[in-house]
């Protein structure tokens, strides 16, 4: 159980404890304006946000209202809080695409091919039989490796999505996904989340499939690689919704290249496994809703 609150939110004369799931807890402050937090400036997410306030994507990640001063000599985006209107909310971070780190990480740690002891320790920790015998008899990986291996621990590789943290109706949260990897396990903590609110499920189905339509159709989405971007899934009693939120690692396809957002990855093709992942997701809470 973990109790992730950065800061004290104030709406409209309520306060409430801001429920942060993923990141460094020193990124997030509460904002100027009523409703809005701001997130440590990273100037690859600003451009992704200036881009996406004139793209058709607009109505589904959170106002974006331009880069402010922290007085803390940090600048921060300034964002609408998507909590604000959810009195208790149930939130849940779920990381898109089937890899999480961009192809340009992978060479710059394959420049410097040192083998590291300590992440040889965390794949024997989860998985005693993922090195192979030069890796036991070395008792280290390289982290190129590393990294390509950490994806198939979780859902990431597979479904096209993972589970990054999970706040429910009674206040508990966990960010304890690392190896939900499997449908079932997946379907089991989704199932978790909705527990209690049988309305949400249909509601995120329906938003899901009206991200999907729309993504096929915006030119910012068919321009750009989405890499560790999420969906921000918050319900209470009464209402329910999703939005795309994170852009700090969406970055422009090169020039000449095209993706489907679907097929297989592999190095070279910028394939991120996003609508991969969507339809999952979307066919996982259809399973939800008719149960
Ligand atoms: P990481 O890259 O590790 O995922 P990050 O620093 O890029 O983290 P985000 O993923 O953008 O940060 O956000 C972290 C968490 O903060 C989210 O999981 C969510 O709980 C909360 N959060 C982010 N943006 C919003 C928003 N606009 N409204 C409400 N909550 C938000
Ligand atoms: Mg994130
Ligand atoms: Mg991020």
């Amino acid at each position: 159980i973990v109790q992730w609150t950065p800061f004290i939110q104030t709406y409209k004369k309520h306060k409430y404890p801001w429920v942060q799931l993923a990141g460094h807890q020193g990124n997030f402050r509460a904002g100027y304006k009523q409703g809005t937090i701001l997130k440590k400036l990273c100037p690859a997410e600003e451009k992704a946000l200036e881009a996406i306030m004139k793209d058709v994507l607009r109505p589904y990640v959170p106002l974006y209202m331009g880069v402010v001063d922290g007085n803390d000599s940090e600048k921060y985006l300034q964002l609408q809080d998507l909590l604000s209107d959810f009195e208790l909310p149930c939130v849940m971070d779920i990381k898109m695409g089937v890899r999480t780190y961009l192809e340009d990480e992978l060479a710059k740690a394959r420049e410097k091919p040192k083998l590291r002891k300590d992440m040889f320790e965390k794949m024997v920790q989860i998985d005693p039989k993922a090195p192979t015998e030069a890796e036991h008899r070395a008792k280290a990986v390289t982290k190129p490796r590393y990294m390509v291996w950490r994806e198939t621990i979780s859902s990431t590789a597979t479904l096209g999505f993972r589970i990054e943290g999970v706040r429910r109706g009674d206040g508990t949260s966990s960010k304890d996904f690392k190896t939900t990897r499997t449908r079932e396990q997946v379907l089991t903590s989704l199932n978790s989340f909705l527990q209690g609110y049988s309305h949400a499920a249909s509601r995120y189905v329906q938003q899901l499939k009206s991200i999907k339509l729309t993504l096929e159709g915006s030119p910012f989405f068919n321009s750009h690689e989405l890499i560790g971007s999420s969906l921000l899934f918050v319900h209470n009693a009464t209402s329910a919704t999703v939005r795309m939120i994170d852009f700090a690692k969406t970055v422009p396809l090169p020039e000449n290249v095209q993706i489907t957002h679907r097929s297989p990855w592999s190095e070279g093709t910028h394939e991120d496994g996003y609508l991969l992942g969507l339809d999952n997701l979307i066919d996982l809470f259809s399973v939800i809703e008719k149960n």
